[in-house]
């Protein structure tokens, strides 16, 4: 994700599990690309799975990177900078404030159900859909299954900005936008801040 301005108002345990080597998750020396925007088809299509864990494929983790930073988000996935491949990245802090970071291939989100789901109604931003945010009902916890750059089987769990963030990131990779989950008036509220804020964000932006 993109941008989202508030966390979880009920802190749940955290379970997000710690890396053992944080440091060299997210691959570095990419080039920040133009944010592809909602509306272009790629944002809209369930992206085409991740099959090749090559030299290519970091380099595009690298690219996601360097663009998530430079737009201050909190997460990307492939779409937003134009790329059909079912890949996010994410640097982000659970409802305790502690970061959390990765890169997840072909993710599978697993929300908690019956009693143990409980909704955040946290406001909620996208880097696609950039200068506006709205609240957005999530489950409070989420996680999230997938591969890393080389193949191996990674798993992400978290509350709070974290528990949002790999909801709207996987949502991504189904083709599936926040706009597509608001209720009429919030989506009115969510484009009408949107177009107020349409100079800070030029076409081409962040790159
Ligand atoms: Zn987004």
């Amino acid at each position: 994700m993109d941008r989202m301005t508030s966390a979880s108002p009920d802190p749940a345990p955290s379970t997000a599990p710690a890396s053992p080597d944080q440091e060299d998750v997210l691959p570095r020396g990419g080039t920040v690309r133009p944010i592809t925007r909602w509306g272009d088809p790629v944002m809209h299509r369930v992206l085409e799975p991740v099959t090749e864990f090559d030299d290519a494929l970091r380099e595009l983790a690298a690219d996601m990177v360097a663009t998530m930073y430079a737009a201050d988000g909190v997460g990307l996935a492939a779409s937003q900078i134009g790329v059909d491949r079912s890949i996010f990245v994410f640097d982000c802090p659970d409802d305790d404030g502690v970061m959390l970071k990765g890169v997840v291939c072909n993710p599978v989100v697993h929300l908690p159900e019956g009693k143990d789901r409980r909704l955040d109604d946290g406001d909620e931003g996208c880097l696609s859909f950039p200068g506006a945010f709205v609240p957005c009902a999530r489950p409070d916890y989420a996680e999230v299954e997938g591969q890393g750059l080389d193949g191996s089987t990674v798993r992400y769990a978290g509350t709070g900005l974290l528990a949002r963030c790999l909801q709207h990131e996987t949502d991504h990779c189904k083709g599936t936008v926040f706009g597509d989950r608001l209720p009429r008036r919030s989506y009115k509220k969510l484009a009408k801040q949107h177009d107020a804020a349409a100079e800070e964000f030029p076409p081409g932006w962040p790159a």
